[in-house]
């Protein structure tokens, strides 16, 4: 039976259900339903058993890029792990999208703003959009000492550097704490 008809049962048990792949992975096939309704037992171990390769999340562990449709994972998979999406005025926007305008919309997203940061954007990306790192480490977290704060380090660098724009960029995120640079180009 084709994943799509065996889904058409989830339909009749009158339960929410959505289908597609990964924004960063199109090779994999994604299910996604409130998997704890005891109506859709069958289904699953059915899907799990003739299509092991499809991955079945929680209609509360996805979004779906506004741009291209496909499914944004909104929930950390692991220690580290950093959001590969951003929440534009239109909807959630995938790295992917993001990248397809040479992240032009995605800077001005994150420009000046400290409750912002760059999770998107490699080195490199920000190198070829004008930005060079300002400073060394900041850090924030529950660790002692880790107190620095980005709305006040975001003000002494636009008093030290009137003519820069500014964006955060996140360096690590652990368990307790996160790793925070600021880059800034010239107007
Ligand atoms: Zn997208």
């Amino acid at each position: 039976m084709r994943l799509e008809t065996m889904l058409k049962v989830v339909e009749k048990y009158d339960c929410n259900y959505g289908y597609g792949v990964y924004a960063d992975d199109t090779e994999t096939q994604v299910v996604v339903a409130d998997w704890n309704n005891e109506k859709l037992e069958t289904v699953m171990a059915n899907i799990e058993r003739h299509y092991p390769a499809t991955v079945l999340h929680y209609d509360d562990e996805v979004t779906t890029c506004s741009e291209c449709g496909n499914i944004i994972s909104t929930i950390p998979g692991y220690y580290g792990d950093i959001p590969q999406f951003y929440c534009s005025e239109e909807g959630p926007i995938c790295a992917k999208c993001a990248e397809g305008d040479d992240y032009q919309e995605y800077i001005q997203w994150i420009l000046d703003d400290s409750s912002k940061a760059n999770t998107l954007m490699n080195e490199n990306d920000l190198d070829t959009n004008g930005f060079e790192n300002m400073n060394g480490m900041f850090e924030n977290g529950f660790h002692h000492g880790q107190n620095d704060n980005p709305a006040s380090i975001l003000t002494e660098y636009q008093d030290k550097f009137p003519h820069h724009e500014f964006i955060f960029h996140i360096d690590h995120c652990g368990q307790f704490d996160t790793h925070f640079q600021i880059y800034g180009r010239e107007f």
